[in-house]
């Protein structure tokens, strides 16, 4: 038989900061705009061009830092990772390698076997690199230097994980994290999000790690599964034959689903790393990280908890609410108004996530008024229109923020209480189902049920039901 098989995984994140400058000049970090027209000497590495470190930059990396229960070097440094690429006009990348920001912190994480904490090795700053074309026509390559110099930080993570739905929701985790603090955006399909992944097997019970490879070029979660699963396969296949595992970087192929050696895998030593020469320490002081922590921002978990306390929420509800902090900013004012905390979760974690699927919007694009919401479950409460009906004005407030009263009234949603309206039909329904008649008054109570179903159907869907039972019971005597 087969051995067991662990899989190891760590994981190295590059998030985009978006602060509205570069890490060391004043170019916009704008996404696109025509090749080139993003920069300066200093971000197309000039010589004698002098770099300034951005201070938003180093307020955003201690908020991520914060947020993930770093602690944090007050003395940090810069160093340069020297290496030759064409899109790396300096020779150079500017990070930090021996004093990174921020160390020794976790995340936690939702599993199937619960919350889960993955530990931060450290997190630190430094700067994107251009970005290559290649040019199959003219078989040649070309270099747009306007994401040159944009701000990351990178995090890097112990190796915590131990299959890929662990992987996603880390990912989805830190998206969550920098979504909540307002620092990115972080899209992996548009690569302000990048994850690399390092994954080695061991037989189960082992207690040392096996030989690692890297993988790079995974850019949605999709991949990222996918490389897991084909790596891990990959790795497990050599060990049975007795062959060993080569530490090295491979590249990702989402279209065959294989990874391909790259290169193999350098060590901090290739890089020649030294501090950088042209930019001063970087000294945070704690009244700077007392204003941070006091200015922070409630964080998903946190909110998660105080939904479930607050508003008596299931688990499941509160996890779905506020995996965008719009969405639960949204639920919570909604909630607020109207006191219907299930309500309004219900309208949001059913109705509005399959509006946002069927438009493919994220939550975070969502937008309406709050007290139209409320509004409009207080009139389903008062049963002034149908759930039916609700179902069509939330379609409404969702995409254009109607005001629910003034689109039922000129819809004709409200539902008809009127004793003269529905007497007449009441007596129409009696009157075509004498047997059905006869049923109820032997004692049959399912029958009702029938006659509530039939009034409704004449009068779609718009009779008030509690008018219409107590009629229905009177009539039936
Ligand atoms: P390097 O400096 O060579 O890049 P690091 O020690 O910084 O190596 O580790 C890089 C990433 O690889 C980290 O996220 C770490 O968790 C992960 N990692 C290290 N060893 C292993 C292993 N044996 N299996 C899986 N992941 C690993
Ligand atoms: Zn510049
Ligand atoms: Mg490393």
């Amino acid at each position: 038989m087969r051995k067991q098989y662990e899989t190891v995984i760590g994981l190295e994140v590059h998030i985009e900061l978006s602060t509205r400058t570069k890490i060391f000049c004043g170019c916009p970090t704008a996404f696109g705009g025509e090749p080139n027209t993003h920069t300066c000497p200093v971000c197309t590495g000039m010589p004698g061009s002098l770099p300034v470190l951005n201070r938003k930059v180093v307020e955003y990396a201690l908020k991520a830092g914060l947020a993930m229960n770093c602690k944090i070097h007050t003395f940090c440094k810069f160093d340069r990772k020297n290496y030759f690429y064409p899109d790396n006009p300096q020779n150079y990348q500017i990070s930090q390698l021996y004093l990174p920001i921020c160390y020794d912190g976790y995340v936690s994480v939702d599993t199937a076997q619960g919350e889960k904490r993955i530990r931060i090795h450290e997190m630190h700053m430094e700067e994107d690199a251009g970005k290559l074309v290649h040019d199959p026509w003219t078989d040649s390559s070309l270099v747009d230097y306007n994401r040159s110099g944009v701000p990351l930080i990178e995090i890097v993570s112990e190796p915590d994980m131990r299959s890929a739905q662990e992987v996603i929701a880390y990912l989805e985790q830190l998206r969550i994290m920098a979504q909540y603090l307002g620092i990115s955006d972080c899209r992996l399909e548009e690569g302000s999000m990048r994850a690399d992944v390092n994954l080695s097997v061991r037989e189960a019970g082992a207690e040392s790690y096996g030989t690692r490879t890297e993988m790079k070029n995974l850019n949605s979660f999709k991949a990222i599964a996918r490389a897991i699963e084909g790596e891990t396969m990959r790795q497990i296949e050599l060990l049975e034959e007795g062959k060993e595992v080569i530490q090295e970087t491979r590249r990702w192929d989402d279209n065959k689903e294989c990874s391909f050696p790259m290169r193999s895998k350098e060590d901090a030593k290739d890089y020649r790393y030294f501090p950088d020469p042209d930019l001063p320490p970087v000294v945070i002081d704690d009244t700077w990280i007392g204003r941070l922590r006091e200015e922070q921002p409630e964080l998903r978990e946190e909110k998660k908890k105080r939904f479930i306390r607050e508003f008596s929420l299931s688990e499941y509800d509160a996890r779905i609410l506020t995996e965008s902090r719009n969405m639960a900013d949204l639920f919570e004012e909604t909630a607020k108004i109207c006191s219907q905390p299930k309500k309004a979760a219900n309208w949001m974690t059913q109705d509005a996530m399959r509006l946002l699927k069927e438009a493919g919007k994220s939550p975070e694009e969502m937008k309406f008024s709050p007290g139209h919401l409320a509004a409009l479950i207080l009139l389903e409460e008062e049963q002034k229109i149908t759930h039916k009906g609700a179902k069509e004005v939330f379609e409404q407030i969702f995409d254009h923020d109607e005001e629910p009263l003034a689109y039922i009234e000129a819809h004709h949603l409200s539902t008809v209480a009127d004793t003269n309206v529905l007497e007449q039909v009441i007596e129409e329904v009696i009157r075509e189902h004498p047997d059905s008649v006869a049923q109820y008054r032997e004692g049959k109570e399912k029958v009702f049920g029938f006659f509530v179903g039939q009034v409704m159907k004449k009068m779609k869907g718009k009779a008030d039901p509690a008018v219409t039972r107590e009629l229905l019971r009177e009539k039936l005597r």
